[in-house]
């Protein structure tokens, strides 16, 4: 069974003034991954929800990923952000349910 043999830190680097880190992960049967997170450790938000990266990251990836995660309205990073409207889960709630006075 496959399982985490070392997790290596990479950063923390700084993009668009927000602090990310990269976490290497290497498995058990020699493959990485690469996850990356907001925040100096993996408490923060995770950019690679939905993927891992088999390689480093550069820095113009790390930014895509930062501003896929970025909400318009707010400008909170979080990790389920609507692709569509762009916006996190409470503005695109709060667009759903606004009221025009
Ligand atoms: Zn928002």
């Amino acid at each position: 069974m496959l399982s985490i043999a070392e997790e290596t830190p990479h950063g923390p680097v700084m993009i668009n003034d927000q602090t990310l880190t990269v976490i290497e992960i290497t498995w058990s049967d020699g493959d990485k991954s690469f996850d990356v997170y907001l925040g100096d450790n993996v408490t923060g938000v995770c950019l690679t929800n939905d993927y891992s990266w088999d390689v480093m990251p550069t820095e113009d990836e790390m930014r895509t990923l930062l501003e896929h995660a970025t909400c318009e309205r707010c400008g909170d990073v979080v990790d389920d952000i609507d692709q569509d409207c762009r916006l996190c889960p409470k503005c695109s709630h709060y667009n759903d349910t606004r009221v025009i006075l």
